[in-house]
């Protein structure tokens, strides 16, 4: 890491205009005006700021729906890279549809860990390792903000689960935050002065992060000496008074919220000072300063028309595809099967062959201009020698209508028409949406508080017995042209305000319908009664203040219809036909959105629904059986040995088809490293539970022995793949490692690495430092990418970083340098080529 000077100018820089403005209007700038746009204040010159997620694609301002924006391959695929210029890359492209789309601040990186391998939302975050983690934040973030568009890290802190998300206190030492959790924060701050954070839902150790005072202002902001932004995630703030002044400078979303009219008073009451005020509106100035919102700054105006590349051009789909490629993972390959010639039939089996997955759910969810499947790319190259056999079921919920199924009755569009009612039933607004779920009461686009709403689609062509139901919370009406009424009362059931949104009860019926039959389905949209929740569970302590009580209602509802008729058992046995014709089999298995989403985790690493089956029958059936995994994150894979090669995917991105077939015929290599340890079993991990026990706490019981660390000291048997694993299409042979003798803070190392395979390969060579003193854990300390010729030799030069050479002292509550130890050079921990000194 390298030591930022002290720069406190940006921020005495807003003082003069901060002087213009009264209580209230400096309280007024420090909550959301709506969703995701911030108020502007004509008189000194600050222009709304725009917010979006996130870290796949910039979705906009609306939450669901919204226009067409590119799809990025994962955050797993971007780190399994290991490549800064990749994550760079990554941040500027982001930068771009940023700017077209008018967006000041993009609210990513995640840089939480891979803790457990349940979290639902590892697939938006790097890696079960902190500094693998930190530069490919760091890179992203340079790369981002060169373009004058502002990242923002999140979540701090701590923050590995989902389960209980608002009410959870990971309790975790302070030698594992500050090694290990914190480490990605610091480095993106040191390394490549990210200008914004999130502070997170959950409290750490007793202490909700919104009102956590030693982390967000003595720590982030006066140690690491740090002149950017906290915001607080959405609805994440439990009381007033503790959050102003624990550090936290914005509250989000708005226009309501716990400070407003609460904080005016309590400054009046002398409960927050006036200058803690002024100093998150210095922030606050200062992030409008860099994103080129405040006239003052001489900055200029942002260049938001400039002619960018749109989702869907050449080169963003060039751009996406590459990137994809160059994070999956081949971590087995036996008789060098993988590339595949293409010669001869082959059979292409399983859901996520034909609906193959881009994306995880939440807030990191985009629409984008389209998603290339596996069984559309592999037939479009080699045509019908590709038998396409759809696989076994992989969802337990109803999916939203798929785009084609349905049309909006007044436009003849894909989507849906969509009516909003108020009270007295006047309509406030009618239009065309382009999907089939939308978002209520929370990012409308419109003054006026609907009380209904209701969405109409005609089934485009299909008839007789069609699936149809609703996804929602509330009172759910759904009308079909043939008279049927179905009505149901679905209400909030949980405490967890994004579950209820995120994963929304569901019903579903089979009606006979003519082609062309209307439905209709309409909302009640009551305020929910969050009071009586939490009346009903009293071990959840909620403060009247808090942004959930002041806010009523939001939700999200969709529109299901859908005709399917084939059984799990018709699946596996038409692909177990198929393969033991066809000789090849390829398998795509993985998980959807429904595991791997924001507001839930898992609770096993079992692949859904009968996959494991469909792979064993297949591989059983055919002569060579390659499956590729298209999930994110690890899943268990009990016919490992019955198959000859695997490839982890990850969750691509909307190039998805074309850069998994790209890599399965060799067009390009499989660059990746696992950015995570694959365990062989559920619970053989370090850490495991994600659920909180009955003090509502998760206990980071392994403490800093995190994932490889873990596993190498022996807290879990070794698992499948480590941590680093990754064949790529090479084969290397390393001699002559040695550390270079010189004054540096960390050791440099230096190593031969022959190609010794037969086409031109990517390597990552990785240095793992292991302290002598046999408490401190290995640590991934350094690495390089290099790209080597068949035969040829590449000298590789890996400067170690010193933020991994050094232990946090709790007796002290300082850092104290670690020197002696052994240098590993390896391809995961599984594989280590050489061991050296230090020194
Ligand atoms: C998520 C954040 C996200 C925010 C805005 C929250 O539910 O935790 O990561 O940025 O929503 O969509």
């Amino acid at each position: 890491m390298n030591t930022r000077n002290m720069r406190r100018e940006g921020l005495a820089r807003q003082r003069p205009l901060i002087a213009q403005l009264t209580l209230e209007e400096k309280v007024h700038l420090l909550t959301g005006e709506t969703a995701f746009t911030l108020p502007g204040n004509d008189r000194i010159g600050l222009a709304p700021l725009a917010f979006s997620d996130g870290p796949t694609g910039v979705r906009g301002l609306k939450f669901a729906g919204g226009e067409a924006v590119a799809l990025f391959p994962n955050a797993t695929l971007i780190s399994g890279s290991w490549d800064d210029a990749i994550a760079e890359e990554v941040g500027g492209m982001l930068a771009d549809e940023a700017h077209r789309q008018g967006i000041h601040v993009v609210l990513g990186p995640t840089i939480n860990l891979h803790r457990s391998p349940l979290g639902g939302r590892l697939f938006e975050a790097y890696s079960e390792d902190p500094y693998l983690t930190g530069r490919s934040a760091a890179a992203y973030v340079r790369g981002m903000q060169e373009r004058g568009v502002a990242a923002c890290l999140k979540h701090l802190v701590a923050n590995e689960s989902e389960t209980l998300r608002n009410f959870v206190d990971s309790r975790v030492s302070e030698k594992a935050l500050r090694e290990v959790y914190l480490l990605p924060f610091e480095m993106a701050v040191q390394d490549a002065d990210a200008w914004s954070m999130m502070a997170a839902y959950n409290d750490i150790n007793g202490t909700t992060a919104t009102e956590h005072a030693e982390i967000q202002q003595r720590i982030v902001k006066d140690e690491w000496d740090w002149d950017g932004l906290i915001m607080s995630d959405w609805f994440a703030v439990k009381r007033t008074v503790p959050s102003a002044n624990a550090g936290l400078d914005l509250i989000m979303p708005g226009p309501d919220g716990p400070w407003g009219d609460r904080l005016v008073a309590a400054v009046r009451r002398g409960e927050v000072a006036e200058a803690t005020v002024d100093d998150h509106l210095d922030r606050l100035l200062l992030l409008a300063e860099r994103t080129g919102a405040l006239e003052a700054s001489g900055t200029g105006e942002r260049d938001d028309e400039a002619d960018l590349p749109l989702p869907d051009s050449a080169e963003r789909r060039e751009q996406l595809r590459r990137i994809a490629i160059r994070g999956m993972v081949l971590v087995k390959n036996e008789g060098g099967l993988l590339p595949w010639d293409g010669a001869g039939p082959v059979v292409l089996a399983g859901r996520h062959a034909v609906d193959t997955q881009g994306m995880g759910g939440g807030s990191a969810h985009v629409n984008p201009p389209h998603l290339t499947s596996v069984a559309d790319a592999l037939r479009a190259r080699l045509g019908d020698r590709v038998g396409v056999v759809d696989g076994v079921e992989v969802r337990t919920r109803p999916l939203p209508a798929e785009l084609g199924f349905v049309t909006d009755p007044v436009t003849g569009e894909d989507g849906m028409r969509v009516t909003f009612f108020a009270a007295d039933g006047r309509e406030i607004a009618t239009r065309h949406e382009p999907g089939t779920t939308i978002t209520v009461g929370f990012d409308d686009d419109f003054e006026e508080k609907p009380t209904a709403v209701e969405v109409t689609v005609r089934l485009r062509n299909h008839d007789g017995p069609v699936r149809v139901g609703g996804i929602a919370n509330g009172v759910l009406t759904l009308t079909a042209e043939n008279g049927k009424v179905i009505r149901r009362e679905m209400p909030i059931t949980t405490v967890e305000p994004a579950e209820a949104m995120l994963r929304p009860p569901s019903f579903v019926e089979t009606l006979d319908l003519p082609a062309g039959a209307l439905l209709t389905l309409r909302l009640e949209i009551e305020r929910v009664n969050w009071e009586a929740l939490f009346a009903a569970n009293p071990q959840l302590d909620i403060a009247e203040e808090s942004h959930l009580l002041v806010t009523g209602t939001f939700g999200t509802v969709a529109l299901v219809a859908e005709q399917r008729t084939r059984t799990d058992d018709d699946a596996l046995a038409e692909a177990e036909a198929a393969a033991r014709d066809a000789g090849t089999a390829i398998v795509v298995v993985g998980l959807t959105d429904e595991d791997e989403t924001e507001a839930h985790d898992k609770q096993t690493l079992v692949l859904p629904g009968r996959q494991d089956e469909l792979v064993r029958r297949v591989a059983a059936a055919a002569e060579r059986t390659i499956v590729v995994v298209n999930a994110a994150t690890p899943v268990l894979m009990p016919w490992i040995d019955d198959v000859d090669a695997v490839l982890i995917a990850g969750l691509p991105g909307q190039e998805a088809g074309d850069a998994i077939a790209d890599v399965l015929l060799g067009v390009a290599e499989p660059t990746g490293r696992l950015v995570t340890s694959y365990p062989r079993a559920d619970g053989a991990t370090p850490a495991w539970e994600v659920t909180p026990d009955e003090n509502l706490a998760v206990t980071y019981s392994e403490g800093v022995a995190i994932g490889y660390r873990g596993y190498f000291d022996g807290l879990a048997p070794e698992p499948l793949f480590w941590f680093g694993h990754g064949l790529g299409y090479g084969t290397w042979g390393y001699a002559n490692a040695r550390v270079l003798p010189g004054e540096a803070e960390a050791p440099i190392v230096r190593v031969d690495v022959t190609n010794t395979g037969e086409r031109a390969s990517h390597e990552v060579v990785q240095v793992y430092f292991r302290p002598a003193d046999p408490a401190q854990p290995i640590r991934l300390a350094g690495y390089a990418g290099v790209d080597v010729e068949p035969g040829r030799t590449s000298v590789v030069t890996i400067i170690c970083d010193d933020g991994l050479f050094r232990s946090w002292d709790e007796g002290t509550h300082g850092w104290v340098r670690l020197t002696e130890g052994d240098l590993l050079i390896a391809r995961g921990l599984g594989d280590i080529r050489a061991r050296l000194r230090t020194s």
